[in-house]
């Protein structure tokens, strides 16, 4: 008998599914924004979905797995980007999304599991006045597990940083894979083990995160003569500490034109800023756009909506900006940079004049060891993968960090030879036999 019907048969009260469409749905996520990683990992899927009901049955699977030499690809919402959520070597896609109960809610802390929706988190906190720090753009559709495993920040980071800041993750419970996992709770620094590790280090089934106060956010785009316009504002609200914000989103023309929903808000030829304010500071953000940045006009404002039907504006951002245009013209992609913070206007003028209409610009200032940068997701009007890998040189060369997304592994993801040192070492003993989404972390070796 085949390892996997034998190992669906010690699990044959755990609900899963061999039906092959399904599974193959289940096997793929937002890899195809690249061009280079839609060819290679196009086919790529798991034989068999299954869907634990609680960290007991987490537990099970993982020994089965081990027991049966099968590897497991852990899952929440599936809108991860490269590839980080199909598995490369077959074997079980886990879907996380049913450990989903918030376990307990404190002033500013929260534990939940690991399945639960970011947008349900948030709807459950602020009645009691607190909301998550930080949030991707899909929001209303990833897990907090995905976004710990396989995230790095996003509406908020304006504020918290991203998730690799000390603080900004609490917890995280994981469950090991071994011949009998373990049920490990990482506080605080341990946890960065699990802190985009795409899910090789560790199931999580729970996790413990610090709350922000909620505020009631204003939803605001305002329209420029020009983009860097548009950037020299937002860095100076990004700047000002006492206007309470979550987003700053400088994006250049002609991206907006495909912003369908607010389209009527974004004039012909102008690069917009969008921008989340809480509702008390509003009035300075005004007052610092009529007194210093006069060429800006206000053409939306509105608290963010969210409810089904609507469309909150950070749906245009980060890296829904992509997906905006793409539906447009499926032959575009991008990049994720990150500018240096002391030369930071600078750097985005340069990287805007080197590469004119081939790129077209897009920010979101964030905090980066408590300095204000940006980090940059220009659309790229996409021709071969060797003029792709001489425009990332071209931004490395210039002190531009790169995070490519045009590639699958942990290490070539940051471009560096070896993974995090101490994620390689704590795999080690929590996934000896790199059964864990085999492929994603390239350093690692199977302990014997
Ligand atoms: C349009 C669009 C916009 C996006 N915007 C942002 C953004 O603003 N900021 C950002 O950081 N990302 C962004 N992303 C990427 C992605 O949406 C987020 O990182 C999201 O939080 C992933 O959550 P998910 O539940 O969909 O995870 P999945 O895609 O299901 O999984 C992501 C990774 O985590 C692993 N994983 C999932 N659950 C677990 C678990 N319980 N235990 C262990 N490993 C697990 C998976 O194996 C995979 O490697 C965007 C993607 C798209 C398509």
């Amino acid at each position: 008998m085949e390892a996997l019907e034998r190992l669906l048969i010690d699990l044959s009260d755990i609900p899963h599914t061999t039906e092959p469409a399904l599974v193959r749905q289940k096997s793929r996520d937002f890899f195809w924004y690249s061009p280079v990683l839609n060819r290679q990992l196009h086919g790529c899927s798991a034989q068999a979905v299954i869907s634990p009901r609680n960290e007991a049955d987490v537990v099970r699977v993982a020994a089965a797995c081990f027991r049966h030499n099968i590897p497991v690809t852990a899952r929440g919402g599936g809108t991860g980007n490269y590839g980080q959520a199909v598995p490369l070597h077959g074997g079980v896609v886990l879907d996380m999304t049913a450990l989903d109960a918030i376990e307990w809610q404190r002033p500013g802390m929260l534990r939940v599991g690991s399945g639960r929706k970011l947008i349900d988190i948030d709807r459950e906190t602020r009645p009691n006045g607190w909301e998550l720090r930080m949030h991707p753009s899909t929001k209303r559709t990833a897990t907090i597990g995905g976004f710990i495993a396989g995230g790095s920040g996003g509406i908020g980071s304006i504020t918290w940083g991203g998730l690799r800041e000390p603080g900004n993750v609490a917890a995280a419970r994981i469950v090991t894979m071994e011949a009998t996992p373990r049920v490990l709770d990482l506080r605080e620094g341990e946890a960065q083990a699990v802190n985009h590790a795409y899910g090789t280090t560790g199931l999580i089934t729970a996790l413990e995160m610090p709350l922000a106060p909620a505020w009631h956010w204003i939803d605001m785009i305002v329209a420029f003569p020009t983009f860097m316009d548009a950037v020299r504002f937002g860095y100076a609200v990004a700047l000002a500490d006492g206007i309470v914000k979550k987003l700053l989103t400088p994006v250049g023309w002609p991206t907006p034109d495909a912003f369908r929903q607010v389209r009527a808000h974004c004039p012909d030829g102008h690069a917009i800023l969008i921008a989340m304010i809480a509702e008390p500071s509003v009035a300075a953000f005004k007052s610092v756009l009529v007194r210093r940045h006069s060429s800006g006009t206000i053409t939306f404002e509105r608290p963010t909506a969210e409810a089904q039907g609507e469309v909150p504006l950070y749906e245009f951002t980060w890296n829904h900006t992509t997906l905006q245009m793409l539906k447009r013209d499926r032959s575009v992609t991008y990049l994720q940079a990150l500018h240096p913070a002391g030369r930071l206007l600078d750097s985005v003028a340069e990287i805007e004049t080197l590469f004119g209409d081939e790129l077209i610009p897009h920010l979101e200032f964030l905090r980066v060891g408590g300095q204000v940068t940006a980090s940059g997701l220009p659309i790229v009007r996409f021709t071969t993968e060797e003029r792709l890998n001489a425009i990332i040189g071209d931004h490395r060369a210039r002190g531009v960090s790169i995070a490519d997304p045009h590639v699958f592994t942990l290490e070539d993801g940051v471009g560096h030879k070896q993974v995090d040192a101490d994620q390689l070492s704590f795999k080690r003993h929590a996934d000896p036999h790199g059964l864990l989404n085999p492929g994603k972390m390239r350093s690692f070796r199977a302990v014997e």
